[in-house]
């Protein structure tokens, strides 16, 4: 079985844990340096929450160099939401970034206030149509050379894929389709 960290300071982590342990998968729920170290994990989860409490949490925790140092060296890690721009190496508007691992320009809560939330059926990659959550999201500017678009809702990249990172600006742990979790487990 693969065992998968969930970064559990803040945010949606319990929601996917439920969708990868439908996946006959272990997780880890990742709240210390410890829960790091001391493990053997196969892949990372990034959930949703608040980016900028999670960017200070992981700070304080002293879990921001395991986490970077991990990712550079190709763990494979699915950042949803505020997860993507944890791994966005540039955030429109915005001086400090996080992890800054994937070459993606994020704009955090790009929607606006009064598409604060909503939900769509888009295409992700060859796999057809899948609900889609967004909750205040990002979507994500502009791409470098060697990022893949895996999705886009009204002609904003909302899903993508460079090397072992894949990023999605909507939230697939809140929905019943377990695409995004199965694609990311075959990267593994
Ligand atoms: N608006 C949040 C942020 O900027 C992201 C929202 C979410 O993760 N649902 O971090």
């Amino acid at each position: 079985k693969k065992t998968i960290g969930v970064l559990s300071v803040q945010g949606a982590f319990e929601e996917h844990i439920k969708m990868l342990e439908q996946l006959d998968v272990n997780c880890l729920e990742i709240r210390k340096k410890t829960d790091l170290t001391g493990h053997t994990i196969d892949g990372l989860v990034l959930p949703g929450g608040e980016s900028t409490v999670i960017g200070k949490l992981i700070r304080e925790l002293d879990l921001f160099t395991p986490l970077k140092t991990l990712i550079e060296a190709d763990m494979p890690v699915l950042g949803t939401c505020a997860g993507l721009i944890l791994l966005a190496g540039r955030i429109a508007d915005v001086e400090t970034i996080h992890l800054g691992t994937m070459d993606i320009t994020a704009r955090r809560n790009a929607y606006g206030r009064q598409l604060g939330s909503f939900q769509t059926d888009e295409a992700f990659d060859a796999l057809g149509k899948i609900p889609m959550v967004f909750i205040r999201a990002p979507y994500i500017e502009s791409v470098g050379e060697k990022v893949e678009v895996l999705a886009r809702v009204d002609n904003h990249i909302v899903a993508a894929k460079q090397d072992h990172m894949i990023v999605t600006s909507f939230h697939p742990e809140l929905t019943n389709s377990l695409t995004v979790h199965r694609y990311f487990l075959n990267l593994i």
